[in-house]
């Protein structure tokens, strides 16, 4: 189901990334970050091409979409936001935001909180106007194993919430790598889906 601004006040989550191939990583943060945050809904949010991984092949957006999908009958919350697909926005998060805000996620509807693993927070730096990132919405970070979130910049940690959601120590890149066993990786579903599509091989 498509997370939508339409319908009564809600709190939602808008948890960005390439998932290649989502894994369990994913999702034991994110339903961590929706019970912490008291979350109604939590959408995922698949880009295109974002800017930091423009030079690696990603699997075809239609392939992601559908992984995503299998993820949503996991968790009652669990929602797809496909802003970014049908806007062909170049993936800077700050327009993402900026393009649900005009489509009527305006803050008088719904409370709007970005999800980021802590590899991200320690990137953070390097995105487009992060300062201005972190006025537009607020930002909950999941902390994950080998990213210390302490080595933050202090004026980017004092601007999010740290969670204290599950560590995973999971990484799509060695899911492609074939470096762990996609039954441990990845929910039943997403398996199934990368075995009759043979992807990652
Ligand atoms: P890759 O290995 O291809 O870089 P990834 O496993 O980091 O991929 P992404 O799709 O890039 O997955 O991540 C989407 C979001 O999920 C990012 O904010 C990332 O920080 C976060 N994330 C990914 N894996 C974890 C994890 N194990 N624990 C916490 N956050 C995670």
């Amino acid at each position: 189901m498509r997370v939508s601004p339409e319908g009564p006040y809600r709190r939602i989550g808008l948890f960005g990334g390439t998932f290649d191939p989502p894994h369990w990583g994913h999702v034991k943060t994110a339903r961590g970050a929706a019970d912490e945050l008291a979350l109604d809904e939590l959408a995922f949010l698949p880009a295109v091409q974002p800017p930091h991984k423009r030079h690696r092949r990603l699997t075809p957006f239609a392939l992601r979409r559908q992984m995503l999908e299998c993820l949503l009958p996991l968790d009652p919350r669990f929602r797809l936001c496909l802003v970014e697909a049908e806007r062909s926005l170049p993936g800077t998060t700050l327009e993402t935001v900026e393009a649900l805000r005009r489509q009527g996620f305006t803050e008088d509807r719904c409370h709007l909180v970005w999800l980021m693993g802590s590899d991200s927070l320690l990137e953070l730096e390097s995105w487009h106007r992060p300062d201005d990132l972190l006025e537009s919405i607020e930002v909950a970070v999941l902390p994950r194993p080998g990213y210390p979130p302490e080595q933050a910049p202090e004026r980017f940690r004092s601007r999010v919430r740290l969670l204290a959601t599950p560590l995973v120590d999971l990484a799509a890149q060695d899911i492609r790598a074939g470096r762990i066993p996609l039954e441990e990786a990845v929910p039943p579903p997403v398996a199934r889906f990368i075995r009759q599509h043979r992807l990652y091989r």
